[in-house]
């Protein structure tokens, strides 16, 4: 029981230890975004990476960060444009390295 218990401590620590990296990881693409896109791509990749070997839950303020499908980190004018449905009322974020779009609740 008692074994158990420490396992799942573990397991915590290793989370939050995780965790941390990984908004380190997405502070420092952001930035290095303007002066080295190719590293700030790199820190996504890495930190991507995080995300998926520990099956972490992303916040929407980190989901909205980056680009999952080509890694490119979100910065609104630059790699990112946002688009407005009217007929759907819903916001959408569009990639301008990848066209991806991905679309932003508005609750
Ligand atoms: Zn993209």
């Amino acid at each position: 029981m008692n074994k158990l218990r420490n396992k799942n401590d573990k397991r915590k620590f290793i989370k939050t230890v995780v965790s941390q990296s990984l908004s380190h990881l997405l502070r420092e693409a952001e930035t290095t975004f303007d002066t080295h896109p190719l590293r700030s791509k790199r820190y996504i990749e890495m930190a991507w990476d995080l995300v998926k070997r520990n099956k972490l839950k992303l916040s929407t303020d980190q989901k909205s960060k980056f680009c999952r499908k080509c890694l490119i980190f979100w910065k609104i004018g630059s790699s990112l444009r946002i688009f407005f449905d009217r007929k759907k009322n819903v916001f959408f974020y569009i990639c301008n390295s990848c066209n991806y779009k991905r679309r932003i609740s508005n609750r």
